[in-house]
């Protein structure tokens, strides 16, 4: 299960780095909001890093 949830955390964080590389709102977020693109790859990283940040305190 753990494994399983950060397998996924690992894989939205890939994903919004390799985003993130090649996008410059989403670089600077600070300036504005994340591309249309991005909105949904960042706020998944959001969601499963939050997730898995409770697991870890709950375990
Ligand atoms: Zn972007």
């Amino acid at each position: 299960m753990a494994e399983s949830l950060h397998a996924r955390y690992m894989a939205a964080s890939d994903a919004w780095r390799a985003h993130r590389k090649d996008c410059e709102p989403c670089t600077f977020p600070d300036t504005g909001r994340h591309c249309p693109d991005g909105a949904p790859l960042w706020e998944r990283l959001v969601r499963l890093q939050n997730a898995y940040l409770t697991h870890l305190r709950n375990h």
